[in-house]
């Protein structure tokens, strides 16, 4: 077993993974190994913004997890939950919207405690990170790595949604992302010149050639090196063990090891390194470094369900033989001039809008999809009629969830439960807000498009009938987050350095160190977090010493 050193490494290659790689090895001095367990990124169809669904179905550049099934939701199928396995990770098969979320999102972060995580100063790493086609101003910036987008608004419908609104009464907004959070508009993405602007393109590529950054794929990191015999309380991480071409490997860190493996795998990771709840890993086999109870727990995701219509026009997207014919000129198109609908993705028009007048700040977001859309596009069934679907799903959810494992088997998938609909509170918003898109599509704006609501069917009215026809065709975001929280109490895993709480050299930078999950698409908030995270590494606040705040651990079990 061969064994070589680097002053960073980092596990895995995704949205958070290499941005840190990107700003760690700025430094020539500075020696940065970049472990990522999905192959190069060379598929000619991840560069195809419309190619999104072809992803769905591909085993090589998707983890393809499925969360453990329940018996009233999607008729006890399990919930399909993809996750990119490449380098760009989630961000280079995702649907590419660009959101950051409401200010109260960050503002709650530090007022639990984790100095430093308000709105305000997140605000420089989103602008950061970006490079805006509509130019800087006090919310945006022009020379970031990522570039944002407008949607080239490829189908009428999308104007329908937007006038839709306006008749249903709700506000427009020009930018989410800037001085209005609040209506309906169009999205902006990460899209360039019509080709997916991921955080490979957008941070790895240009700096593939420093001779200090090292890049592997296909190399999977089975567990973090411990000092395990050392008779500090404290373990320090020492490196990692790796896998690649059937071959194991051991890298050491001299400064970190930073894993960025995403929320599923990093707590995985961190609990088959023996970082977790002790008497879960005692079932399991596995020796404890140290015991660490909110490793995995705190799940959160966007739960999703839709409003799907039959059309009378047949100017959506469908794979009818109409449809199929119509993406032969797109095809062309797209070729000659990467414009069209392959150039955009599949969902153009939004909103971040009230379930009901009570709540303060948008509670619900909503994905208009010019095509009978459900399950991320692997229900065929419906992708062959002709329609529309406005997806909504619960900004805010109240409900936790677990992740945890089925074996010591580094390769067996963790077992993901997402307690769907444990409050009350997301089972009102679920229902409030597919009343807000009956609504919307109940306008005139509709009304040359709509033949019928095929789901959930003009005859559910009720609550209790709206949520079972949520629940037969629940869906998610794809934004699970949560699972090694920031924080200080006992159930946090990282401090709000993102540094293991009871462990020194070991950091976990992605999305599953939000304490609670954003009001939007998680891809942009997670670049601007590892922003952040490599600006703490680089210069760490001076009043931190290297050894971090003991906390108290009584009741961590209660
Ligand atoms: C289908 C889909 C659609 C989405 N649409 C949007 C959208 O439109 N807009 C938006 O903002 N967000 C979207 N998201 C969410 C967003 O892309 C993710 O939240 C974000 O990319 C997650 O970043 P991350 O760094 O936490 O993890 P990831 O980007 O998932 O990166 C983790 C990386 O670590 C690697 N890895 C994991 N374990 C190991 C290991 N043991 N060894 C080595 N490497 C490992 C993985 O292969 C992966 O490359 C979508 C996600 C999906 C899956």
């Amino acid at each position: 077993m061969s064994s070589v050193s680097f002053d960073y490494i980092i596990v895995g290659a995704g949205s958070a993974g290499s941005v840190l790689a990107n700003r760690l090895s700025k430094d020539p001095s500075t020696s940065v190994l970049l472990l990522e367990a999905g192959p190069e990124d060379k598929s000619p169809m991840i560069k195809i913004p419309g190619a999104f669904a072809y992803f769905m179905y591909s085993k090589k550049y998707n983890w393809q997890y499925n969360a453990e099934s329940v018996a009233d939701i999607r008729h006890g199928q399990p919930v399909f939950c993809p996750r990119g396995k490449t380098l760009g990770g989630s961000s280079a098969v995702n649907a590419m919207v660009y959101i950051r979320g409401h200010r109260s999102d960050y503002d709650r972060w530090e007022a639990a405690g984790n100095e430093g995580w308000g709105y305000d100063h997140m605000l420089p790493y989103f602008k950061k990170s970006e490079t805006n086609e509509r130019g800087a101003d006090d919310f945006h910036g022009d020379k970031g790595p990522l570039y944002v987008s407008n949607t080239q608004n490829t189908y009428p419908l999308n104007e329908c949604f937007l006038k839709g609104s306006v008749q249903a009464g709700y506000p427009v907004t020009d930018d989410f992302n800037g001085p209005q959070f609040e209506g309906s508009g169009y999205y902006q993405f990460t899209i360039k010149g019509g080709e997916r602007c991921g955080v490979s393109r957008g941070y790895l590529t240009p700096v593939r050639d420093r001779k200090n950054l090292f890049v592997e794929c296909e190399a999977f990191v089975d567990r973090i090196i411990f000092d395990r015999d050392s008779d500090s309380t404290e373990k320090t991480a020492q490196g990692v063990e790796y896998t690649q071409n059937g071959q194991t490997f051991i890298a050491t860190a001299r400064k970190e090891v930073i894993l960025s493996g995403g929320s599923f795998n990093s707590p995985q990771t961190l609990m088959l390194s023996g970082v977790g709840a002790k008497e879960e890993l005692a079932q399991h086999g596995i020796d404890v470094v140290h015991d660490l109870p909110g490793v995995g727990k705190n799940l959160q995701e966007h739960v999703d369900a839709c409003v799907l219509v039959k059309s009378k026009k047949k100017d959506g997207f469908s794979t009818s033989p109409t449809g199929l014919l119509k993406m032969l000129p797109d095809t062309l198109k797209y070729m000659t001039s990467k414009t069209g609908n392959l150039a955009n993705s599949i969902t153009q028009a939004g909103a971040f809008l009230k379930s009901s007048p009570e709540v303060d700040v948008p509670d619900i977001q909503m994905h208009f999809v010019p095509l009978l859309f459900d399950d991320c596009g692997r229900d065929l069934g419906l992708l062959s009629g002709h329609g529309y679907s406005l997806h909504v799903c619960v900004l805010r959810p109240k409900s936790r969830g677990k992740l945890s494992l089925r074996s010591a088997d580094p390769r067996a998938p963790i077992k993901i439960d997402f307690n769907f609909f444990a409050e009350e509170e997301d089972r009102k918003v679920m229902v409030n807000g597919i009343r807000v898109a009956r609504k919307i599509l109940a306008t005139e704006a509709f009304d040359e498009h709509r033949l019928e609501e095929i789901h959930p069917g003009p005859a559910v009215e009720s609550d209790d009938a709206l949520l079972q026809k949520c629940k037969d065709k629940l869906g998610l975001v794809y934004h699970p987050v949560g699972t090694c929280k920031m924080g200080n109490d006992p159930m946090a895993v990282v401090d709000s350095q993102l540094r293991v709480h009871g462990l020194k050299n070991l950091r976990v930078v992605d999305g599953s160190v939000m304490p609670s999950l954003v009001s939007g698409n998680t891809n942009g908030p997670i670049i601007a977090m590892a922003e952040k995270a490599a600006d703490l590494i680089l210069n760490p606040p001076s009043n931190t010493s290297a050894v971090q705040e003991s906390r108290k651990t009584e009741d961590v079990h209660a």
